[in-house]
């Protein structure tokens, strides 16, 4: 079974600069001959995988992934700039293909894999490298080499960050439903009738946490259907789990009561779920008359005392949504961050000491005397 992120993006590296024909002018050298400079390289586009990152659902917002071009070459052998290369990053565990061809070009499954995606294009010569004995006056020059284009589908198997537990009609497949921006594909999943329910949870420009409804593992559980251990293995790497509890059941029995019932069921079924940290989340708030809240937020403090947090909230009304998204968002950030320095850190960008070197030349050419004209 496998949860898939997909996204299709389109990369586009930028074109080599053009190199230049000009002439030095000079007022007492009359023939000055070529100086004409080269132009810069386009900057690649690189994807590198950082294990802080866990979907690809930033790129469903920006498919477009550009580098700069170089500069076109200029008087006075002046090379052009050569742009920086773009790198973006992907969770570890990103397979990249060809869209047109479905030809794999990289699995990025260690911290730090990178893979150029598209080739900056190669500056072009200045008219400067084409001088001869029989030539003196070359007024050739190259163009830059054009960038690449493509498209790539980008395929993720997700983790589920946090899981959600408790009855069914708890609410839980309606808070996946109002946290996230998108829900992946489910694959390979060999139970139609208990499809796990998983949702990417965006927060804010670039974070995000994959959500999953796990209900059907424990009932199914109790009733003797023995469950995939995939998925028992999928929602064992959880960081996190909240356990919903619907604070005004229709059969109208006691929530503390429910509350004890899943607990117990989790700890007789997955030790090693029962030891991840859980935060117990009272659903369908709204529905509490205002007299019932403290009492009932009471009864809970004692019996779950051994929970991390509670949280009221409500999917109708939103209450308590922002708060519960925020702290689940922190909590999922401290467990990415653990996980991150257990395995080799990321190597730190590349620079481009010796394309940016040319560009120091430049500045320091600004500063000559200024009898020059550079265009022929
Ligand atoms: P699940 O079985 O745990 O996935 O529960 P569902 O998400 O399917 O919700 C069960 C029922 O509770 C549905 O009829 C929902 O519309 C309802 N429900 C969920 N959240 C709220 C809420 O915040 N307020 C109210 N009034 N109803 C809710
Ligand atoms: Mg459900």
């Amino acid at each position: 079974m496998q949860f898939i992120d997909e996204v299709k993006i389109n990369v586009r590296s930028g074109d080599g600069g053009d190199g230049v024909a000009s002439f030095r002018r000079e007022k007492f050298i009359p023939f000055g001959g070529p100086n004409g400079g080269d132009g810069g390289n386009g900057g690649h586009v690189i994807l590198i995988a950082d294990p802080h990152l866990n979907t690809l659902i930033d790129y469903r917002y920006k498919p477009h992934l550009k580098a700069r071009s170089g500069q076109d070459g200029m008087g006075r052998g002046r090379t052009g700039k050569s742009a920086l290369d773009c790198e973006f990053r992907v969770p570890v565990g990103t397979l990249i293909r060809d869209e047109e061809s479905g030809t794999m070009l990289a699995d990025l499954s260690a911290p730090g894999a990178r893979c150029v995606v598209a080739l900056g294009g190669i500056g072009g010569r200045g008219n400067l490298h084409f001088k001869s004995a029989t030539n003196q006056a070359p007024r050739q020059f190259e163009p830059g080499t054009p960038g690449e284009e493509r498209w790539l589908r980008l395929e993720l198997k997700l983790i589920a960050d946090v899981g959600l537990t408790g009855l069914p009609n708890a609410g839980k497949s309606t808070l996946i439903s109002v946290l996230s921006a998108a829900r992946p594909k489910i694959a390979d999943y060999p139970f139609t009738t208990l499809v796990p329910n998983l949702g990417v949870v965006r927060v804010g420009e670039e974070e995000s946490f994959v959500v999953a409804d796990i209900p059907g593992l424990i009932e199914g559980a109790s009733q003797g259907h023995g469950l995939g251990h995939a998925f028992l293995k999928h929602v064992e790497r959880c960081a996190l789990l909240l356990h919903l509890v619907d604070v005004l059941p229709p059969d109208e029995s006691d929530p503390v009561t429910n509350f004890q019932v899943i607990e117990q069921e989790l700890a007789a079924y997955s030790s090693l779920l029962a030891a991840k940290p859980r935060w117990l989340v009272l659903t369908k708030w709204e529905l509490l008359p205002d007299a019932q809240k403290e009492p009932l937020l009471q009864r809970f403090a004692t019996v779950a005392a051994h929970m991390q947090a509670i949280y009221p909230i409500s999917a109708l009304t939103k209450f308590g949504l922002p708060k519960l998204t925020m702290a689940m968002m922190q909590a999922v950030r401290e467990i990415r961050q653990t996980v991150a320095d257990s395995i080799a850190p990321l190597p730190d960008a590349p620079t481009k000491a010796g394309k940016v070197k040319e560009s120091d030349d430049f500045e320091e050419d600004m500063d000559d005397d200024l009898d020059w004209d550079d265009e022929e």
